[in-house]
């Protein structure tokens, strides 16, 4: 089953801000809480987009997906033409160019 995360919309209990919550695909988001039965809002995740779509997909909808390759290295999986193929944590210079979000 899917995990979903949702987020307080007021104060927080002892679950957090934001907590993540197992449920089938075809049950209702949750509007409230289910520990302190305060109003909640589902967060868009991600990870879901990810497993639906081809790495080419999520390039054309404007997601960067990036792969763990070994400490501090990503491989861009969505690398646009001038990115580089592997983006290193301490080098600005690899990192995936936004600029098409503008
Ligand atoms: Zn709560």
């Amino acid at each position: 089953m899917p995990i979903y995360e949702y987020e307080h919309i007021g104060t927080p209990c002892s679950w957090g801000k934001i907590f993540e919550i197992k449920q089938s695909i075809n049950d209702e988001p949750l509007s409230h809480c289910l520990n302190c039965g305060g109003e909640v809002r589902k967060k868009i995740s991600l990870v879901a987009v990810n497993i639906t779509k081809s790495n080419r997909e999520l390039r054309d909808l404007g997601f960067t997906k990036l792969i763990k390759r070994e400490d501090g290295v990503y491989e861009n999986m969505t690398r646009r033409n001038n990115d580089s193929r592997y983006v290193k944590q301490d080098d600005a210079s690899t990192l995936p160019n936004l600029s098409h979000l503008d």
